[in-house]
């Protein structure tokens, strides 16, 4: 394997294969990546797609430039910097570390996350939470809105009895009961992905 290129005009950098949505600072300093002038390309794989990630090594930071798209949207392309700050090992030499874009705190992974920002694990996982509490409100609110449709006052709790209210026509009745069964068994599922 060797190194990343040192910026001569019209090399292209060898293409290395991470083929995992997450950048490891070591595989940068392994590759002799971090040292000032340094760029390459990598192969990341985010949702399913392979893209290709250059990065261009700064005094003390890092540029990545990449291209991504969420489903069918139309690809959108990224350029910002990472920090890179080095601490003093025990036993001599220094370790390399990102700064998290999002919190600033020292990280050895950045993750890439939904909005295709690179991202420490701790603010990975507090966006993943709030995310999994907005879908699960949401999916609340469509059971609640269902039952109120359909007449009901009580709780998440009560069982609502399946009588069709007067002046209700059948067909809208029937779509309703099979509208609040099909959200009753999307909210027990995000329930049971939450546990
Ligand atoms: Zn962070």
């Amino acid at each position: 394997m060797g190194g990343f290129g040192s910026g001569r005009r019209g090399h292209l950098p060898k293409k290395m294969t991470s083929s995992v949505p997450q950048l490891n600072i070591n595989f940068f300093q392994k590759n002799g990546a971090l040292s000032e002038g340094r760029h390459g390309v990598i192969e990341i794989e985010v949702s399913d797609e392979s893209n290709d990630l250059y990065f261009y090594m700064g005094e003390t930071e890092i540029t990545f430039v990449y291209s991504s798209s969420i489903g069918n949207q139309p690809s959108k392309h990224y350029h910002y910097a990472v920090g890179v700050e080095w601490t003093d090992c025990n036993y001599g030499g220094a370790r390399p570390w990102f700064t998290c874009p999002s919190c600033n705190r020292r990280c050895g992974i950045l993750y890439i996350a939904n909005q295709n920002i690179f991202q420490c694990r701790k603010c990975q996982n507090l966006r993943y939470r709030s995310q999994m509490e907005g879908e699960f409100a949401r999916a609340i609110n469509r059971v609640y809105r269902h039952r109120s449709k359909l007449g009901f006052k009580g709780t998440l709790l009560d069982r609502a009895p399946l009588v069709r209210p007067k002046n209700m026509h059948q067909s809208t009745f029937v779509n309703l009961v099979i509208g609040l069964v099909l959200e009753n068994q999307r909210l027990e599922l995000i329930m049971r992905s939450n546990r």
